[in-house]
């Protein structure tokens, strides 16, 4: 297939594909989709071979947020009944972080609910990284706390965070769509100010909640301008008592190809399955791995994942290995690259100076970002999505299932996290 040539040999060489060519990912059949995977997953190993970056989420705060993101489950008005908690106390929040580590997790992401954080709150997650980090120097550390104020993204640097997530979610012409609390333009600034003040930069997705292939590939080419270090590729969870509850749009099949044309489009940053994986690949997640260089271990913010063995094993079973301390997540040249805009230690050899690079926080390693239900990663947020403009699907038996489901609240796939963070239960790690 000429246009899989094409793009495999583009992703080799670093290249972006054009626009038409991202569009035509998303438009190949059923018959082409193991080509598809298998041309996407040269790329990801030429860049990535086969390490698995494991990410584990720590929700700080949880619910009640002013904001009406309306794939979020800790929206205003939400009425799904998920964890309500204010703050935890640095102490619980290092106890959590410590299962996600010695669960495989390099990174921490430690998320927290609102439209951004007061001075105050700066203050808190300062106290809960030097928690972390008294335990256990080397792990990374994203913070995901929402829209920054001046200064802000400057004081966590200093703290000890390495990377700040801040999803785009969809494209600047659906924005006003999922959320009218805040713009497009602000989610913008924020991901410029941490990328500023020398975090590495953690942006990415949600799709499945209604948008076009053109909206999909126009949010993928902004976060490649942007520079994202990680692109978070979250699939919409459809949480009951949200405006999206009834937004099923996606099949496995879907979701492979999303994940194929980020590739694409970033063939040599960090792709990572966030939210949504268990719920919308299925038993086709071990594909997404030949695709994504990165997933999240255990639960979500919100809602619960896979048991982390599980996780684990999968990995295994797939022929993929577990990316460890010392290993640079990004390749050399965007290792570097992300070294020099966050001060730190570049590439990612053994015996470096470490310094939290875009890449990996390790004593001389170096890398990149983000998470699952709130605001940077899965599972929480979304938009909203009129099928005025849905995507143009054809006639996939997958889909067309996806489609009779769509009036439907699935809660057999949806289950609402009920131990780890903000409960007297062990965490799933
Ligand atoms: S995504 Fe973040 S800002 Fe938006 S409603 Fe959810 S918690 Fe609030």
């Amino acid at each position: 297939m000429d246009l899989l040539d094409t793009l495999t040999a583009k992703g080799l060489r670093g290249e972006t594909p054009t626009r038409e060519e991202a569009l035509a990912v998303l438009a190949t059949t059923d018959d082409e989709l193991l080509d598809v995977v298998a041309a996407a997953g040269r790329v990801r190993r030429r860049w990535f071979g086969r390490r698995v970056k494991l990410n584990y989420l720590v929700n700080l705060k949880s619910g009640l947020c002013p904001e009406d993101c309306s794939y979020c489950s800790q929206r205003l008005g939400s009425k799904a009944e998920i964890l309500k908690y204010t703050w935890l106390k640095p102490g619980q929040a290092a106890e959590a972080a410590k299962a996600g580590v010695s669960g495989g997790a390099k990174r921490v992401c430690l998320v927290a609910s609102g439209r951004g954080p007061t001075d105050r709150d700066i203050d808190r997650v300062t106290d809960t990284v030097a928690a972390i980090k008294e335990a256990d120097p080397a792990v990374e550390i994203c913070a995901c706390l929402g829209l920054l104020s001046d200064n802000q993204a400057e004081r966590l640097k200093a703290a000890g965070v390495d990377a700040y997530n801040h999803n785009l979610n969809t494209s600047e012409g659906t924005y006003g769509d999922i959320a009218t609390t805040h713009t497009y333009a602000d989610r913008v600034d924020t991901v410029q100010k941490a990328h500023g003040a020398g975090l590495s930069a953690c942006s990415g997705l949600i799709a499945g909640m209604g948008e076009s292939d053109e909206d999909l590939v126009d949010v993928v080419f902004a976060l490649r301008e942007l520079g994202s270090d990680s692109v978070p590729v979250n699939f919409l969870i459809p949480f009951e008592g949200t405006p999206l509850a009834k937004e099923w749009n996606l099949s496995p099949q879907r979701c492979l190809r999303i994940l194929a044309m980020v590739r694409f489009v970033n063939p040599d940053t960090e792709v990572r399955i966030a939210g949504g994986r268990e719920v919308h690949l299925r038993s086709m997640q071990p594909l997404g791995l030949h695709l994504a260089n990165s997933i999240f271990l255990g639960d979500y913010l919100t809602s619960e994942g896979q048991a982390g063995q599980t996780d684990l094993d999968m990995i295994a079973d797939a022929g993929f290995e577990v990316e460890g301390v010392g290993e640079s997540t990004l390749p050399r040249h965007r290792a570097d690259i992300a070294a020099a805009a966050t001060g730190g230690c570049g590439s990612g050899a053994t015996g470096g100076a470490g310094g939290g690079c875009g890449t990996a926080a390790v004593p001389g390693g170096s890398e990149g970002a983000d998470a699952a239900d709130g605001c940077g990663t899965g599972g929480g947020c979304g938009p909203c999505g009129g099928h005025g403009h849905a995507a143009p699907t054809a006639d996939r038996a997958a889909e067309k299932a996806a489609d009779q489901a769509a009036d439907e609240v699935r809660t057999d796939l949806v289950r609402v996290r009920r131990r780890g963070a903000g409960t007297e239960l062990a965490p799933n790690a």
